[in-house]
């Protein structure tokens, strides 16, 4: 079974107090989350000490950085390392989110690099690719996502494509509340898990998660969810929301 998970990213809100409040109010609900379950909360990254620190007695509750850097230590001002993320505990990281790569110029190339080093410190990668909207209007989404796991991802040998999460979040339907159709989610996942096959195999195809992003909210979740080859979300607005990211947590399927 392929493990169901709920991811929250914060991107650049709150404060310190703000996020404490958030996580107080999420983590004293109660989930009854199954094994195959799990919910991340990617958080800015001077908060991620105390996340984790709240998070500790959460066994299927995980804390992720938004970004990491691809070199393990240096001269790199301002960046921060997954020797740094493994020293506190910090487990998963975003890569490649289509705000890294439009407004800090991540390529598919450095992207590889974070990918390539996450696995060696044993982080798993919450992968992110899809198509900006001029891409879908003409009908290219499949190759230009095709091509964006091409260069970041299936150099990967077998026994390490399994260990990172792919998220699908195509650009148009990022924070516009414009969510794409359960159909196309459906869709495009097939499409990410029979490249997936046709490259590894189906053992490997059917053991990846495959989350979705965009617009995301309590009222869409379920049956976005619930489509065969979508095995949760990657939540930016709602996620800032509680009612609304307790009700996504809820959403997943068991
Ligand atoms: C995201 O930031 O990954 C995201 C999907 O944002 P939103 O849910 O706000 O569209």
């Amino acid at each position: 079974m392929r493990v169901q998970i709920a991811a929250a990213n914060w991107k650049m809100n709150l404060t310190v107090r703000e996020a404490e409040k958030l996580l107080e109010v999420l983590l004293g609900e109660s989930y009854e989350l199954t094994e195959n379950q799990k919910v991340v909360f990617a958080v800015p990254a001077p908060y991620l000490t105390i996340a984790e620190e709240k998070i500790a007695k959460h066994s299927q509750m995980f804390i992720a950085a938004q970004n990491v850097y691809s070199k393990k230590s240096g001269a790199y001002t301002g960046e921060v390392s997954v020797t740094m993320l493994q020293s506190i505990g910090v487990d998963h990281v975003i890569i490649g989110h289509s705000e890294r790569r439009e407004y800090f110029g991540e390529t598919d190339e450095l992207i590889a690099g974070k990918v390539n080093i996450c696995l060696e410190t044993n982080i798993t990668s919450i992968f992110c690719c899809g198509e900006a909207l001029p891409v879908r209007e003409v009908n290219q989404q499949n190759s230009y996502v095709s091509h964006q796991l091409e260069e970041s991802l299936f150099y990967l040998p077998a026994e390490q494509i399994v260990k990172v999460v792919i998220a699908y979040e195509p650009i148009w339907a990022i924070g516009t509340g414009k969510t794409a159709s359960s159909e196309q989610v459906q869709e495009m996942h097939a499409f990410i898990r029979s490249q997936i096959e046709k490259r590894y195999g189906i053992e490997e195809a059917q053991s990846i998660s495959i989350l979705y992003g965009g617009s995301v909210k309590a009222a869409n979740a379920k049956e976005i969810f619930s489509q065969p080859d979508v095995d949760g979300g990657l939540v930016g607005g709602a996620s800032l929301i509680a009612e609304e990211f307790i009700a996504i947590i809820k959403a997943l399927k068991v």
